[in-house]
């Protein structure tokens, strides 16, 4: 199995099976994300314990394949992180999807890691990095309480 194999059979696997695809009970902080360009809608659910770590997390939602693993894979990844360890994760995958050809935060394993480059195909999309964006967009705006609603097509990627 090649890697663009690997990458497309991680991606197949969270979107027909995500994980945390739930609501999050006694969640404290919460965002909706939307991107009409291809129907994809996001619900992130976000407990943060005292000390800002987060003690849960989870999505609802629908949408594309791209868009439902890229929910899964975060949610995955962010749990257990302080606050400001999700950022730097956020900013690094986003960058990772924009231009960058490596994950440089040393707060994920490389499997991890792997998991996450599974979405950087999506660069040379337009579009798609509109789906495989939307719901760590939407993360961003929980943890900030910025907006409650994001249109990911109004946001400049
Ligand atoms: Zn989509």
């Amino acid at each position: 199995m090649n890697l663009k194999e690997l990458y497309q059979e991680i991606i197949l696997d969270h979107g027909k099976n995500p994980r945390n695809l739930r609501k999050t009970d006694n969640f404290n902080k919460d965002a909706k994300g939307h991107n009409p360009l291809c129907g994809d809608k996001v619900h992130v659910y976000l407990k943060l314990d005292e000390s800002k770590k987060v003690e849960d997390i989870s999505f609802e939602g629908q949408g594309c394949a791209i868009s439902m693993a890229s929910a899964s894979i975060m949610t995955s990844m962010v749990k257990g992180k302080e606050e400001h360890e999700v950022k730097e994760i956020i900013n690094d995958f986003l960058e990772m999807i924009k231009e960058k050809e490596t994950l440089d935060t040393k707060l994920l394993s490389e499997d991890e890691k792997t998991k996450l480059m599974c979405l950087s195909g999506v660069k040379q999309y337009p579009m798609r990095v509109k789906c495989a964006t939307l719901s760590w967009h939407t993360l961003t705006s929980a943890i900030d309480k910025s907006q409650n609603e994001i249109n990911i097509e109004s946001l400049e990627i």
